[in-house]
C-alpha cells in the first residue's frame, strides 16, 4: 500500500481522457483510486463550485477514506479571441481549470496534514508557457496553476506533502479531437502524445522516490515548449 492510513488517490476528471489513464495507472501502482467528474466517475461534483467540492470531499472521506493523493486533472476549453470573448466564457474556464484546483487542494490538505503525507499533481498545459491565440482564458488558468503548484510546495514542504505540475503538449483525447491535426505540425516529436504518457509522469510524481521533487513542472510534450 503506497499511501499511509488507508488513504485514497482522487483523480478529478478521471472518467475519460488523460484522467482515465492516470486513474488506471495509479491503480496499477497500488493506490486505491476514486474518480470525480461532473457527469462521470465514482463521485460527481462541479470542481468550480466550492460548496459542491466541500460536499464531495466529505462524501469521499466517509465512503472511501482520506484523500492523500490529489490529481487536479479536470479541465475544459472554450476558445475564442480575447476581443470577442464573453465574460462567461472567461469565468467558466477559470472556474473549472484554476479555481477548481484550489478548492480541491484546500480540502485535500486537511487530510494530508493529518497524515503528514501527501501528493498533489496539477495537470497544467504547455499553453501555460507557450501562448496560443484564442486561449487567453485557458492559458491564464493553466499558468495560474503553475504558480499555485509552487506556492503550495513552499507552504507544505516541511509537512511531507509535495505539490508538482505536469504540462502536457498535444495529447489524443476528446478535448483535442478538433485541433490535433492542425497542432501536429508544430510538435518537434512529429506525433501526438498518448494519455498513458502523461499518466507515467504522474505515477512518478506520486511515488515514494519522488519525495524530494517538490514545486517542479514536468513537461510531457514531445519538446513542444523546448
Ligand atoms: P477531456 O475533455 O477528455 O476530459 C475532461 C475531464 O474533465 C472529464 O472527465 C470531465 O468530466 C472533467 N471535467 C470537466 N469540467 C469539469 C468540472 N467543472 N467539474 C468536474 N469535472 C470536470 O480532457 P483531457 O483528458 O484532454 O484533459 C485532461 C486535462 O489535461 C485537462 O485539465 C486539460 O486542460 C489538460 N490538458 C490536455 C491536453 C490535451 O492535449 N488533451 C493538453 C494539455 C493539457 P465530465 O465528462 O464528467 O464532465
Amino acid at each position: 500500500m503506497p499511501v499511509p492510513d488507508g488513504g485514497v488517490a482522487l483523480v478529478t476528471g478521471g472518467g475519460r481522457g488523460i484522467g482515465k489513464a492516470i486513474a488506471q495507472r495509479l491503480a496499477e501502482d497500488g493506490f486505491s483510486v476514486v474518480t470525480l467528474g461532473r457527469t462521470s466517475g465514482d463521485v460527481q461534483a462541479d470542481v468550480g463550485d466550492p460548496d459542491s467540492v466541500e460536499q464531495v470531499f466529505a462524501d469521499v472521506r466517509e465512503r472511501f477514506g482520506p484523500v492523500l493523493v490529489l490529481v487536479n486533472n479536470a479541465g475544459q476549453r472554450q476558445d475564442g479571441l480575447a476581443i470577442r470573448m464573453k465574460a462567461g466564457q472567461w469565468e467558466s474556464v477559470i472556474d473549472t481549470n484554476l479555481n477548481g484546483a484550489f478548492h480541491c487542494i484546500r480540502h485535500a490538505l486537511d487530510d494530508m496534514l493529518g497524515a503528514r503525507w501527501g501528493r498533489i499533481v496539477n495537470i497544467s498545459s504547455v499553453v501555460a508557457e507557450r501562448a496560443n491565440a484564442g486561449q487567453s482564458n485557458y492559458g491564464a488558468a493553466k499558468a495560474g496553476m503553475l504558480s499555485l503548484t509552487r506556492t503550495i510546495a513552499r507552504e507544505m514542504a516541511r509537512k511531507g506533502i509535495t505539490s508538482n505540475a505536469v504540462t502536457p503538449g498535444v495529447i489524443e483525447t476528446d478535448m483535442t479531437i478538433d485541433v490535433a491535426d492542425k497542432l501536429l505540425a508544430g510538435v518537434p516529436a512529429g506525433r501526438i502524445g498518448r494519455p498513458e504518457e502523461v499518466a507515467h509522469a504522474v505515477s512518478f510524481l506520486c511515488s515514494d522516490g519522488a519525495a524530494y521533487v517538490n514545486g517542479a513542472t514536468l513537461a510531457v510534450d514531445g519538446a513542444l515548449a523546448a
